[in-house]
């Protein structure tokens, strides 16, 4: 079972996730957990040459490549290997995450991304998604008040930027409804949580 979590800065989606694998974990599936860019070491050091705050001057493509390197070698080295073992996968952020950054949010166009990304991922596609929607208002409120994590270069975009990416998730949405729920992630996490794991519990029945 592979589950990835998407959403714009301060959805709550590592928080989110968290509660979802203590909760597989009670029904008995052994629970990988893990995130991207990052979730292996090559992977984590492909993020912090992403992320690095003096990186100003990377240029969109190269982004775009260095995402979808980083999730091949994730993909090989981790998420392949644990479904192989039967556990339940859980991942924070996906491919979703590129067309709605790279591909909406950066103008490189969705096409042109998904297809450098069919390239480093075959067709190995998650059984359920859960976007978490939040306001881009509402969601760098949350990062940037006390105990938010640390502010990385892409914080640093403007909010049209932001809202662009919350654009491109709503898009994916629309045109994935198969793959892809949308959970309001304003309410409060209790809720957000309780929603997400009904979803979960569905798609494992189904
Ligand atoms: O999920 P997390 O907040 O750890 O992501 C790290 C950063 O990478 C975020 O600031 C996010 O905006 C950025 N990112 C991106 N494009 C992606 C994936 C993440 O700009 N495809
Ligand atoms: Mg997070």
């Amino acid at each position: 079972f592979f589950l990835t979590i998407e959403g714009g800065e301060g959805a709550g989606k590592t928080t989110i996730l968290q509660g979802i694998a203590d909760w597989l974990k009670t029904r008995g599936w052994d629970v990988v957990a893990t995130r991207e860019p990052g979730g292996i070491p090559i992977a984590e050091k492909i993020r912090e040459v992403i992320l690095d705050r003096g990186h100003t001057d990377m240029e969109a493509r190269t982004e775009a490549l260095l995402y979808a390197a980083a999730r091949r070698q994730h993909l090989v080295q981790k998420v392949e290997p644990a479904l192989a073992a039967g556990a339940a996968v859980l991942c924070d952020r996906f491919v979703d995450s590129s067309l709605a950054y790279q591909g909406h949010a950066r103008g490189l166009g969705m096409e042109e991304v998904w297809s450098i990304n069919r390239f480093a991922i075959g067709d190995l596609m998650p059984d359920l998604t859960l976007y978490l929607d939040v306001r881009p208002e509402v969601g760098l409120t949350r990062i940037r008040s006390a105990g938010g994590r640390e502010i990385n270069r892409l914080d640093l975009e403007d909010l049209s930027f932001h809202q662009k990416v919350r654009e491109g998730y709503l898009l994916l949405a629309q045109r994935h409804p198969e793959r892809i729920v949308t959970i309001n992630a304003e309410q409060p996490p209790q809720q957000v949580l309780a929603q997400a794991l009904e979803e979960t519990e569905k798609r494992l029945k189904g």
